[in-house]
């Protein structure tokens, strides 16, 4: 696993905790690549901190963190065991290449939205970044992998440079899955609803909170299904695919974050990819 070796010795405080990488009682597995969600497993009551800020540790020693889409540098880890030794590795994510994806067809005032809708848009993404805030305990439901939302075609990666209408926008941060409207989209595992409104150039929008900071959204639906508060089940039915918002045809655009890190959820998926339609 990349990184593994590249722990690090004599940073400071942390030079008084046994640097033994290899030896280390805790682990941490994933796609260990930019973009992507880091599972850990510490003794049960080991603290945890990320880069000298603690983490949220379930009962059962798991923790979570999320590695940017840009992400050069080594994400420190450091355990303190319930016995009072410790250990600190630092993981340094796998570089990814990303593309250059161009969309035209897009209705021109979501790309260049008007001056009367700029407060609308400027509050919608308020509310998205205030509610990635959220640091529940979750039921750790996610930890043993997400289920695909919907079917689908893949019609958009994650990371990708997008030109929307020969205008260069922010990279995608998100999988685009194309599915006639209507096609029913089930959670990919439990949480609680912490988003559902219909919002400007997301259209109809769904935040899912899993707890641990890990949260996961639903793009451009026709039918939102779930409200504000509910709680959610793996496999529960959400919503609708749809084609509304910023989009050429219908599609759910599927969003993964860790607090505000932009995670690609195909990383996270038990399966590389979705059913086929
Ligand atoms: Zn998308």
């Amino acid at each position: 696993m990349i990184g593994r070796r590249g722990f690090v010795t004599g940073l400071g405080a942390l030079a008084a905790l046994p640097a033994c990488a290899e030896d280390a009682r805790f682990t941490v597995t994933g796609a260990m690549e930019q973009g992507s969600l880091a599972l850990g497993q510490a003794p049960a009551g080991s603290r945890v901190a990320l880069d000298g800020r603690p983490l949220r540790v379930t009962a059962a020693g798991r923790f979570v963190f999320g590695f940017g889409p840009n992400q050069t540098t080594a994400a420190l880890v450091t355990v303190r065991y319930p016995d009072g030794g410790g250990d600190s590795r630092s993981f340094t994510p796998t570089k990814r290449e990303y593309d250059i994806q161009h969309v035209n067809g897009l209705p021109q005032n979501t790309v260049t939205p008007p001056k009367e809708v700029e407060a609308r848009i400027a509050r919608e993404a308020e509310t998205i970044y205030l509610a990635r805030l959220e640091d529940t305990a979750g039921d750790g439901d996610f930890l043993s992998g997400f289920d695909w939302p919907a079917p689908g075609v893949f019609s958009g990666v994650f990371g990708s440079q997008r030109i929307d209408n020969g205008v260069a926008m922010s990279p995608h941060y998100g999988v685009d899955m194309a599915a006639p409207v209507g096609t029913p989209i089930h959670a990919p595992a439990d949480g609680t609803v912490g988003i559902s409104a219909d919002y400007y150039l997301d259209g109809g929008f769904t935040l899912i909170d899993h707890g641990q900071g890990v949260s996961t959204s639903y793009l451009h639906q026709s039918q939102r299904l779930v409200k504000k508060g509910q709680k959610v089940k793996r496999g529960q039915l959400i919503g609708r695919i749809g084609q509304t918002g910023r989009a050429t045809g219908p599609h759910l655009h599927w969003a993964m974050n860790w607090f505000q890190v932009r995670l690609d959820p195909s990383r996270s998926t038990k399966t590389p990819k979705p059913q086929p339609l």
